[in-house]
């Protein structure tokens, strides 16, 4: 059972890219803890997989984050349904581990466009919705550790995610005064379906070893902390990105 002080009865949550890995995992976390979920993503039917997986209540809708189109579509059916949310778990997310100088202007577009102007809109949405109706809330934005240092062949994810620290900081500083906390996890590597295989490789396996803690995370050690924030528990707090990483970023230089 979810302590009180974490719980999330009575109020709306919105995931995006809840179809796999950890948006998955945090649709399940803030179900338990007596959330309505929103699943949103672009493969409905994983969706629909996952909705009958949780016990409370939850709703199913197609988004893409990179069309404006989708977006305002969903928020209209938010609307309807709910009158708005609560909290955003704004977590849609791709990768590209091309080198730098591989790089053309159609892969990096594509990173930032999820990354980092999917992740602007859905968050520009949902607070819209919010100050309109002057009701508080809590976004939570899913950045990375890639977010604050550099990795090799990342250059577009690590670009976007800084962006995402900075919209976080943006956000927080200009709603506050309206009661909409804004706040980023920035996990290191977690260990879900799309990295197995890579981590369980020699090349993996010898990554795995610059990590201070010397091991993966695992997608339930997100969860005190997603819960802190979408919570009352985190009221005092915003502007926050808060790293989960096994001591990765205070790896020695
Ligand atoms: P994942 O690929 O399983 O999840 C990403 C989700 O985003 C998928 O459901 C995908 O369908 C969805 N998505 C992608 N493009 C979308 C679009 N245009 N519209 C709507 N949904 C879209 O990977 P994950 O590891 O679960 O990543 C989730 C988030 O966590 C990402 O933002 C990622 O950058 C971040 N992250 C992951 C790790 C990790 O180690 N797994 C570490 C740091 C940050």
């Amino acid at each position: 059972m979810t302590p009180k002080i974490f719980d999330l009865t009575g109020k709306v949550a919105l995931i995006t890219g809840a179809s796999s890995g950890l948006g998955r995992h945090f649709s399940k976390t803030l179900s338990e803890a007596g959330a309505t979920i929103i699943l949103s993503a672009r493969r409905v039917d994983n969706l629909m997989e996952l909705q009958n997986e949780l016990k409370g209540n939850s709703h199913v809708f197609s988004l893409d984050v990179t069309s404006n189109e989708s977006v305002e579509n969903l928020f209209k059916e938010i609307k309807k349904e709910f009158g708005s949310a609560d909290i955003l778990i704004n977590n849609a997310g791709v990768n590209d581990t091309r080198k730098f100088k591989d790089l053309d202007e159609e892969s990096w577009n594509f990173v930032l466009e999820t990354n980092l102007n999917g992740a602007f809109r859905v968050a520009k949405s949902f607070t819209d919705l919010l100050l309109a109706q002057k009701k508080p809330g809590s976004v939570i934005n899913i950045a990375s550790i890639l977010g604050l240092r550099v990795g090799l062949n990342l250059t577009s994810y690590a670009a976007a995610k800084a962006g995402l620290v900075q919209l976080t900081k943006s956000m927080a500083l200009e709603l506050a005064r309206s009661g909409i906390r804004v706040n980023a996890i920035a996990p290191g590597y977690i260990l879900t379906e799309i990295n197995d295989d890579f981590f369980k490789t020699e090349e993996g396996q010898s990554y795995i070893k610059s990590i201070p803690m010397n091991r993966l995370g695992l997608e339930s050690e997100l969860d005190g902390l997603l819960l802190l924030l979408a919570s009352d528990a985190s009221s005092f707090m915003t502007g926050s990105i808060i790293p989960v990483d096994g001591g990765h970023l205070v790896n020695p230089l």
